[in-house]
């Protein structure tokens, strides 16, 4: 009966390993969500998961994110052996407003190497750390106190970047000259300040990660009806709540769609709302 359930909360998850791959300190974000159903992680850094693509551009992603998690956790079940592989990554870009407000999405895929399903969890919002513009170090100090003292960033020079720099006299001093470049200076025209978005450098995206996490948790405990194979989530919408000014359909959901990924059952959840604000109306306000 498991393995006709695949993944499922009630028989078979109770005191099992999940795999996860990391080199950026994931495993400690991940694993107090995935405990409380007493699940354990066993983390491997034995792939260096930057060969998949880098934020700062060393190396090319070519897989889209939802793909490399879903790599990740494959390999994180061949490297241990485990049958769970968890697989994490995120994306900066997109979001509602792309270009004026920085978006993060953290992707948990869970995957099944017995069953062969998976079950993706998502989080999501806004991040504020930038790039710095600087002209002296005092300027450059006060414009990276605004951000978590935890956030490290990154030097790009004409040679290269300067990874993992935590506080403006670690900046500094990679800007003074760090033994790789010296003669580096302050406001020299080609260098740039960034955030390190690695996971273990950035606590903007570490929350991201946290919520995904319990979203995972609760996509575990999400239970078919029919089956009770896990992941029985609302996914899918169906638009067209109306308009409370003209009654059109509008892209707000009339309803939330459950659909159990191993029998296929469907439970469809009207939105409490029964009318759209005009503002979402294509008639109203085009
Ligand atoms: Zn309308
Ligand atoms: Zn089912």
């Amino acid at each position: 009966l498991a393995g006709l359930a695949g993944i499922s909360a009630k028989n078979a998850l109770q005191g099992r390993s999940i795999a996860l791959l990391t080199r950026h300190g994931k495993g400690e974000l991940v694993a107090p969500a995935l405990a409380a159903l007493g699940l354990s992680l066993q983390v491997t850094d034995a792939f260096d998961t930057d060969q998949l693509g880098t934020f700062s551009g060393e190396v090319e992603r070519t897989l889209g994110p939802l793909d490399c998690a879903r790599r990740k956790a494959r390999l994180a079940c061949e490297l241990t052996g485990l049958d769970l592989g968890l697989g994490s990554e995120g994306s900066f870009g997109g979001g509602p407003a792309p270009g004026l407000v920085n978006w993060d999405e953290e992707l948990l895929v869970l995957w099944d190497r017995n069953s062969g399903q998976e079950i993706v969890a998502r989080a999501s919002g806004p991040v504020s750390v930038a790039a710095l513009a600087w002209g002296s170090p005092e300027e450059l100090q006060t414009r990276m106190a605004v951000f978590d003292s935890g956030q490290a960033w990154i030097l790009r020079h004409s040679d290269g970047v300067s990874k993992g720099l935590r506080g403006v006299a670690d900046v500094l001093r990679a800007l003074a000259g760090n033994p790789q470049h010296p003669g580096v200076s302050a406001g020299a025209g080609k260098l740039t300040i960034e955030p390190d978005l690695r996971a273990m450098h950035c606590p903007e995206r570490q929350a991201y990660i946290r919520q995904a996490a319990e979203q995972l948790a609760q996509r575990l405990q999400s239970l078919c009806p029919c089956c009770e194979a896990a992941n029985f989530w609302p996914d899918a919408l169906e638009p067209g709540l109306p308009c409370a000014g003209c009654a059109q359909p509008t892209p707000l959901p009339l309803a939330t769609i459950r659909r159990c990924p191993v029998c296929g059952h469907e439970h469809r959840e009207p939105d409490p709302r029964t009318v759209a604000d005009p503002q979402y109306c294509a008639w109203c306000n085009p």
